[in-house]
């Protein structure tokens, strides 16, 4: 059982993704900012000010990014609150720690979406051991998102979800599965 959320709550987020990654100007963003660099649109309040014109401004990138809940899990668990406002010696430790816990929450919410198909018992048994791999009992640590085998793991979920073919093959209307990322 899943039972982290795997959506995004801002409200718990110390607006990671509005620092810790770069991007460059492009179609997706309207200007270049590096690692760790605070952009120009995020207020005091950790709120963007131009939220509502994004689209209009150049930001169709921060649309579509998604950090599956990583985000406020990575500020709260990880982090205990804190935020790189407080210590900007913490803006690295918590862009490294959302790079890994993004990955989880993408493969976890994958897993999540296979699970609509009919899986028989023991392609849920085999799914329920891998969810229980991207979410150890223990609460993630820095040090453990950083030993996490993410790879290994993304790569046992993608030939996974290549076995569950049969499954759309069954499907009247022959509908494409999820898939996997490595
Ligand atoms: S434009 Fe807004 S949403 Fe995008 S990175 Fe800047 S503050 Fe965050």
């Amino acid at each position: 059982m899943i039972k982290q959320a795997l959506t995004p709550d801002c409200s718990n987020c110390a607006a990671l993704c509005c620092v810790v990654f770069a991007f460059d100007k492009s179609e997706s963003f309207a200007l270049d900012k590096a690692a760790g660099e605070v952009c120009v649109n995020l207020d005091d309040c950790g709120q963007c000010r131009v939220f509502a014109e994004r689209q209009e401004l150049g930001f169709k990138g921060c649309i579509a990014y998604d950090c599956y809940g990583a985000g406020q899990r990575v500020t709260q668990e990880v982090f205990g609150g804190r935020s790189w406002r407080d210590d900007a010696g913490l803006t690295v430790r918590m862009g490294a720690a959302l790079s890994v816990m993004r990955r989880i929450h993408e493969q976890l919410v994958i897993l999540r979406t296979a699970g609509n198909f009919p899986l028989t018992t023991e392609e849920r048994n085999f799914a329920r051991s891998l969810e229980e791999r991207l979410s150890p009992q223990d609460t993630w640590t820095e040090e453990s998102l950083r030993g996490f085998e993410i790879d290994a793991v993304s790569r046992e979920i993608a030939a996974f979800l290549r076995g569950l073919r049969h499954h759309v093959d069954d499907a009247p209307g022959n509908a494409n599965p999820p898939s996997g990322h490595n």
